[in-house]
């Protein structure tokens, strides 16, 4: 591999007795700098009877306490306002507000610093970069520019990479797609969902193959596991002509993974994020691939409002693979497949929503929208599907019926009742979409 193949090539190739080395005195520091500049932090180590000088291992690590979302949310709107004695920094060195855009519960406030946000687009040109963006990419972001962090990041590491960026923020839909033809964009941002939702505004709505009439080339999805579910990618990438890859991050996390040109799974970003997987029910530290746990990270670098050992609920498995791009950074198998809060039961089993959404897009009479509603009749649970045909196949609906019922039953041991709704009538969403609606708790 030559050096222009990796963003950081020192970093990304250390050998991995060096890495873990450098990644133990990075955890140390952050650790050591939340100790003494944050009340918060200070307390919860005290209180664990831990503090810096023990941290000699990395099973000195696990013994660090989590930190879990409900925890930011209890002390902030407190002072320093609104963000609480979490903060780090003094209140004038903060430059950047965003907050998170979970379906549940008030949203996070996350402080950053002007250092911070040059971290967060250091951490995107390595995503980027390793996906093929070069200085000779125009790159076209089609989201609403506002709170939440989303692409924002993206933005400003296509900059640092040297790409000429066209924020594609309040335009419509159709507006996006022709604004892309006209400037012959090469690259774009988005949620998987909008990468199909602009594909169908484009042949339904204006007429255009995307694949011929644009000059897309490679799309970079967040936001939702669609990235990393097959049926969905190949999707996106018939529809567009172009490679799609998928990079997973969070507001209060930062962009710790991305995958690469070669497509074989995320690659965890090891030089400034830490990763650890725990098993659901034990906590016990997972090392070996091939077994489900969710993640707890840490961000080595990010000072405002440090994020060490959090409990992000998400649910990943280290692969046995080791990637051609010769890059010594880690990967997960199969992205991010589910979060510890989405996974429910229904009817007794275990659901995971991104199993049903496999089946609908490896269905090709099926329109990219979908949603699932569960409710409970008397004391049991019922499970509707909808479903839109795509324009033209209303006459298959019994054979696509069929197949849905089959497929759902092999992949997720439910059944469903399955209903057919007009084509274009099922909401359609510009971030993530909430496709999954769990109506039990509400009677
Ligand atoms: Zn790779």
């Amino acid at each position: 591999m030559c050096a222009d193949t990796y963003w950081n090539p020192t970093l990304e190739t250390l050998p991995a007795e060096k890495l873990h080395k450098l990644q133990l005195e990075k955890f140390r520091r952050i650790f050591t700098w939340a100790y003494t500049h944050s009340k918060f932090h200070h307390k919860l180590y005290s209180d664990a009877g831990i503090e810096p000088g023990d941290i000699r291992t990395f099973d000195d690590i696990h013994r660090v306490p989590k930190v879990e979302k409900s925890m930011m949310r209890s002390i902030q709107g407190k002072d320093p306002f609104p963000y609480g004695d979490m903060l780090c920094v003094p209140l004038d060195e903060v430059t950047e507000y965003h907050q998170t855009s979970g379906t549940t519960g008030q949203p996070v406030y996350q402080a950053d610093t002007w250092q911070d946000w040059e971290w967060w687009a250091e951490s995107w040109a390595y995503i980027l970069w390793a996906q093929g963006y070069r200085p000779t990419d125009r790159v076209f972001l089609p989201f609403g520019y506002n709170v939440f962090v989303a692409f924002w990041a993206g933005h400003y590491g296509a900059e640092k990479v040297g790409c000429e960026v066209v924020p594609g923020g309040i335009l419509d839909t159709q507006a996006r797609v022709l604004k892309m033809q006209e400037l012959k964009a090469t690259a774009l941002m988005a949620t998987p969902t909008y990468v199909l939702g602009m594909a169908d505004a484009a042949i339904n709505k204006l007429g255009l193959d995307p694949a011929r009439d644009l000059y897309i080339r490679k799309i970079t999805v967040a936001g939702e596991p669609g990235g990393s579910i097959p049926t969905t990618k190949r999707r996106m990438e018939e529809a567009w002509g172009a490679k799609v890859y998928d990079h997973v991050g969070a507001t209060e996390i930062g962009a710790w993974s991305y995958e690469c040109t070669h497509q074989s799974g995320l690659h965890i970003n090891e030089g400034l994020f830490l990763v650890e997987i725990e098993d659901i029910e034990t906590g016990e530290t997972i090392t070996e691939p091939g077994r489900r746990g969710k993640m707890v990270i840490t961000d080595f670098d990010r000072l405002a409002q440090p994020c060490i050992r959090f409990d992000s609920k998400d649910i990943i498995e280290w692969s046995p693979d080791r990637c051609d791009c010769g890059r010594t950074f880690r990967l997960l198998r199969g992205g991010v497949v589910g979060r510890a809060d989405d996974i429910t039961k229904v009817k007794g089993v275990l659901l995971a929503p991104t199993a049903i959404e496999e089946v609908v897009r490896s269905i090709t009479e099926l329109c990219d929208e979908f949603e699932v509603v569960v409710t409970k009749k008397g004391d049991l649970d019922d499970i509707t599907l909808k479903v839109e045909c795509v324009p033209g196949q209303q006459a298959n609906i019994d054979v696509v019926r069929s197949k849905l019922v089959d497929q759902l039953r092999v992949k997720t041991n439910l059944g469903y009742n399955i209903e057919f709704h007009e084509y274009g009538t099922l909401p359609r969403y510009e971030t993530k979409a909430k496709r999954f609606k769990d109506l039990r708790k509400k009677g």
